[in-house]
Order: C-alpha cells, then structure tokens, then sequence
C-alpha cells in the first residue's frame, strides 16, 4: 500500500465521521474476521436510569438512595451518574463522602458520616463476606431476569437494600451487527455487566448466545482479547471506557466510542465521532476499499 492512497483514505475517514490515528492503521483492518464489542456505552447509550430501590427489611429506601447517591457522585460511571441523579432528585444536595475510592468492574467504596459502604455489584459485597438477606436476592434476580443490572447498598457491615438500573441500546446498534455480518464479521459482546442482562443485550441486537463474554473484570478483558488472537482470530475491538483500554490497545485494531473516556481514545487506533457503530463497519469497508484498489 502506498502512503499516498492511504491518506485519500483517512480523508474520506473524517467525512465517515471516524478519526484515525494513523494512515498505517488501515492496513490492519483487511483480514479483520471478529469484531468484540463492549455493552455499556458501546452497544448502548451508557446513560442508565434508576427505576427501582428495593430497601432490606427494616430499611428506608430514601436512605438507600440517599447513602448511595452520596458515594456514587464521586464517580463517573454511568450506573454511579444515574443513581446519584436520583437522589439528589430526591434528597437535594449531596455531601462529599469522607473517603471514596473506586472498586474496578465491581463498584464504589468510601466513608460517609463515620460508616464504611459499599456500592456495586452483589459479588462486591459477598467479597466482603456480607450476606444478602433472602429479600434482597429476589430483587436481584428479578432484575437480571428482566436484563436489567441491580446495584447492592450495604453500610456497617450489613446489606442495605438493592437499586436497579438499566440501560437502552442505541437505535443504531443492529444494524450496525448486520452490516459486521455482511463484512464477514463475527461479533463478541464482551463485558464486566452480568450474563442475564448481557444476554439481553446480545438478543435485542442479534450477537448469537455463544458468542458472549460476561462478568469479565476490566483486568481480564485485555486477556479474552489476546485469548481470541492465539486463536487464530484477528480482533477489532469496540469500547469506550477506562477499563477497555488495554484491550483495545491489544486488539488488532481497537475502536473508541468518540464520547468516550480519554484512556480509551488514546488506546484505539481509529474514534467513531458520534458514537455510532454504523461507522465502524464504514471504517472496515473503506479500508478494504481503499487497500483492495492500490493492489
Ligand atoms: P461495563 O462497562 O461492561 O458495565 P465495568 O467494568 O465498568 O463494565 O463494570 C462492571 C460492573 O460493575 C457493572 O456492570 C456494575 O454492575 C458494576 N459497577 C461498576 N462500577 C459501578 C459503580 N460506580 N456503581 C455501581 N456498580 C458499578
Ligand atoms: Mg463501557
């Protein structure tokens, strides 16, 4: 390939709305077969919503939301934006929490008034030995059954209540699977969410059951990656958030969401602008164009 027909390429790139780091990165994506995509943000808007709280018994739910609300307004996670939301919604303005720290692929923790909490997926509780009370495991799995995620609340060492929050797929997600499919693509939804609500992701916009990867700890997705290359695959990889850099950064050709986080945009090789996965297949058909005309 010459330079020269590459760079009319990454012309056309920015017209496409795509972003691409180099002219050398085309060349990557001709013997592309699988495209992995992460759900929350990528596949979907990223913007959640509270719809319920589910308090443990003797507990008030506005104080659930409220203790939450707290410790998630200091993160940027769309789950921690959409629960703090609700509750500043509901109670005003929120405190600072004393201590706050991030629990990566797994939730929040932090100091609130005196009292230790915790925020994020049941395993983040159970890795800290608190029990769910029998309550509180049907919230949760009436929530993942319905494909929606459920956040645990616990303060003190016990369980508080659950918070369920769910997102919507982005209208142009399916067709953007078809087009990967059309291209010969086989598509991996790979993510940190649970199987049930991973599932229901997949269905809504056609990856097949067998082809998902779910409670995948943002450490381990880089792995999963280098895992399908070994394979004999040669991986794209979609994703938006600090913990799909490095996978991004190991796949054959990594893409980033263009509302995306920093780390992930300087980890990808090429950014949909508009967030719109339609661009992606846009960006693989032109450089198969592109190539295919400079032979
Ligand atoms: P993904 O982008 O696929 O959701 P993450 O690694 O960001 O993956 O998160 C994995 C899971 O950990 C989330 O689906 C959620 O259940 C939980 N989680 C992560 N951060 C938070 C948070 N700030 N508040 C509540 N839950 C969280
Ligand atoms: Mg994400």
């Amino acid at each position: 390939a010459t330079p020269t027909a590459l760079m009319v390429g990454t012309g056309r790139g920015a017209q496409l709305g795509i972003l691409i780091k180099g002219p050398e990165v085309l060349e990557s994506t001709h013997h592309i077969n699988t495209i992995v995509l992460d759900k929350t943000g990528t596949i979907t808007e990223g913007r959640m919503t509270l719809l319920a709280v589910h308090p443990a018994a003797g507990e008030d739910d506005a104080e659930v939301l409220r203790i939450a609300g707290i410790l998630e307004n200091a993160s940027e996670h769309p789950i921690a934006r959409a629960i703090a939301g609700a509750a500043k919604e509901r109670a005003g303005e929120l405190p600072a929490p004393e201590d706050f720290a991030n629990v990566e692929g797994l939730g929040v923790q932090g100091i609130i008034d005196g009292h230790a909490v915790l925020v994020g997926r049941p395993k983040l509780l159970s890795d800290w030995a608190l029990a769910l009370p029998p309550e509180l495991e049907g919230a949760i799995a009436g929530a993942e059954a319905e494909g929606r995620t459920a956040v645990a609340v616990a303060w003190d060492g016990k369980a508080r209540g659950v918070l369920v929050v769910a997102d919507t797929v982005k209208p142009t997600s399916a067709e953007a699977i078809g087009h990967f499919r059309e291209l010969g693509l086989t598509p991996i939804l790979l993510t940190g969410d649970n199987a049930t609500a991973a599932a229901s992701v997949a269905r809504q916009v056609g990856i097949d059951p067998d082809d998902v990867i779910a409670e995948v700890m943002p450490q381990d997705k880089a792995d999963v990656i280098a895992r399908l290359k070994a394979e004999g695959k040669v991986v794209a990889m979609a994703g938006d958030g600090v913990n799909d850099a490095a996978a991004l950064a190991t796949a054959d050709l990594g893409l980033a969401m263009g509302a995306g986080t920093d780390a992930a945009i300087e980890a990808a090789d090429l950014t949909l602008v508009t967030g719109d996965l339609r661009a992606a297949a846009d960006a693989i058909r032109l450089a198969r164009r592109t190539l295919t005309t400079i032979k």
